[in-house]
């Protein structure tokens, strides 16, 4: 067996007084799918940005894409060029032209050549299906050319590793199949994912493992079939029964 990809022990979270995660232990092995799906405000956010430290953790340990992310010694900014995030806000620079917004960070990240940067972002674009928008502002975009152009933003630095936040929650309906369809393929080519999502029919074709978030800790998971579909705790039942 390799090692897991990312594998988190312990984790606790707190704001304040506030309590959001109170020992969570994961571990993923490379190319699997995880989905992960909760209540609004149960920490699913939370426990993401944990995973690449926009969270620090109160306690445990996150060791993510061959980096121990809660080392203090970490190199986050080679860790966080190994984890790519998409936010369900999109988060592209609006100043900037779609075809900068890919170029920049390689530059600047990754210190990559103009030539090669410019020639990976028109690769990355093409696969998300964004072609003859390179001038455009982000604005100029549908919401759902905007979230693929940041799936290929944050591809373009080479990740091993995906975050999605509940990419398709700002989309109208009707956009939010091309952005799945982007993901699906990003899941079959071998990509580990980590989605944060209330898709469910998203999951169960595509999660290799659901897991269900809900006061503060991981209280069922498994196959989606399982989770999705005949789930074993009340907690999980009610809120399924709420979404499906
Ligand atoms: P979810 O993504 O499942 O909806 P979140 O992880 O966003 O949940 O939030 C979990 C809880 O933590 C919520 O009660 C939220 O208000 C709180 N929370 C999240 N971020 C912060 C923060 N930066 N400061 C204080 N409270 C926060
Ligand atoms: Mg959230």
């Amino acid at each position: 067996m390799s090692e897991p990809i990312v594998k988190i022990a312990g984790l606790h979270k707190a704001f304040g007084d506030l309590e959001v995660l109170k020992g969570v232990d994961v571990s993923i092995r490379e190319g699997e799918v995880v989905c992960l799906i909760g209540p609004s405000g149960s920490g699913k956010s939370t426990l993401l940005r944990c995973v690449n430290m926009l969270e620090e953790p109160t306690q445990g340990t996150v060791e993510a894409a061959g980096h121990s992310m809660t080392d203090p010694d970490v190199d986050i900014d080679a860790a966080r060029r190994d984890i790519g995030m998409v936010f369900q806000q999109f988060n592209l620079f609006s100043h900037l032209s779609i075809l900068d917004n890919i170029v920049l960070p390689q530059r600047r990240v990754l210190g990559r050549g103009k030539a090669e940067a410019v020639a990976n972002a028109r690769r990355q674009l093409e696969a998300v299906g964004v072609e003859g928008k390179e001038k455009a502002k982000p604005a100029q975009l549908s919401g759902g050319q905007q979230q693929r152009v940041a799936i290929a933003r944050a591809l373009a630095m080479g990740p091993r590793l995906m975050l999605f936040d509940e990419p398709t929650s700002a989309l109208d309906p009707e956009l939010v199949g091309e952005v799945l369809h982007v993901m699906r393929r990003l899941a079959d080519e071998g990509m580990t994912m980590i989605v944060v999502t209330h898709e469910m029919d998203f999951a169960k074709e595509v999660a290799d493992r659901v897991l269900f978030l809900s006061d503060g800790v991981i209280c069922e998971q498994g196959p989606p079939a399982d989770v999705l579909t005949d789930p074993k705790t009340e907690r999980a039942k009610g809120f399924l029964h709420r979404v499906l």
